[in-house]
C-alpha cells in the first residue's frame, strides 16, 4: 500500500455528530473523502462537545479547496424543499408559512383553539428570498366555516355544563 497520499487538514467543526454526518455523507458524494474526529466522545456526552472543540470534519490537504467551495455552493442554495405561497414583493416561492403575527397569549389561545377546530382565517407568510412578510386572508367555504362554529359552540357549551355542574356542588 503507496503512502503518497496528503495529510488531514480539519475543514469544520460541528457540535453534534449528526451535522458533521451530513457534510461528511455531501463530500463523499462529491467524491472528497473524509474522517470525523472527536465523534464518540461527543456522543458519549454532548457537554465535552466544547471540551474537545467539537466534532471535527477532516479532509486531505489536496482536497480542501474543493471541499471549502463545494460546501459554499451547497449553503448559499435556496432549500428546495421550502415551496409555499408565491410573495406578493418578489414572486419567489422560497417562502415559509409561520405563527409570528400571534404574540405572546395569543399564542396560548390560537394552540388551543387550534386543538379543537382548525382556525385558520389568517395566515402569516414571510419570504425567505426578500424577507418580506405579508398575511393572507384564506377564502374558505361557507359550509367549513359553519362546521366550525358549530364545533366551537358544541365545545364551549360542554364546558359551560361542566362549569355549571361543578357550580351546583358547593
Ligand atoms: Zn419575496
Amino acid at each position: 500500500m503507496k503512502e503518497n497520499k496528503s495529510e488531514w487538514v480539519l475543514l469544520r467543526s460541528f457540535s453534534n455528530s449528526l451535522e458533521a454526518n451530513i457534510v461528511c455523507s455531501f463530500l463523499n458524494s462529491q467524491g472528497i473523502e473524509t474522517q470525523s474526529r472527536d465523534e464518540h466522545i461527543v456522543n458519549i456526552n454532548w457537554l465535552y462537545s466544547n471540551a474537545v472543540g467539537g466534532v471535527k470534519v477532516m479532509v486531505r490537504s489536496q482536497d480542501l479547496e474543493a471541499a471549502t467551495s463545494a460546501l459554499e455552493a451547497q449553503e448559499s442554495a435556496p432549500p428546495l424543499e421550502v415551496v409555499g405561497e408565491e410573495c406578493p414583493k418578489c414572486h419567489s416561492t422560497q417562502t415559509e408559512h409561520n405563527f409570528k403575527s400571534y404574540k405572546g397569549i395569543k399564542t396560548l389561545f390560537v394552540a388551543l383553539f387550534a386543538l379543537v377546530l382548525p382556525f385558520r382565517d389568517r395566515e402569516a407568510w414571510s419570504c425567505l428570498s426578500c424577507g418580506h412578510q405579508w398575511q393572507k386572508t384564506e377564502s374558505q367555504s361557507g359550509i367549513y366555516i359553519f362546521f366550525n362554529w358549530l364545533i366551537f359552540f358544541l365545545v364551549l357549551g360542554l364546558l359551560l355544563s361542566l362549569f355549571m355542574g361543578w357550580f351546583r356542588q358547593i
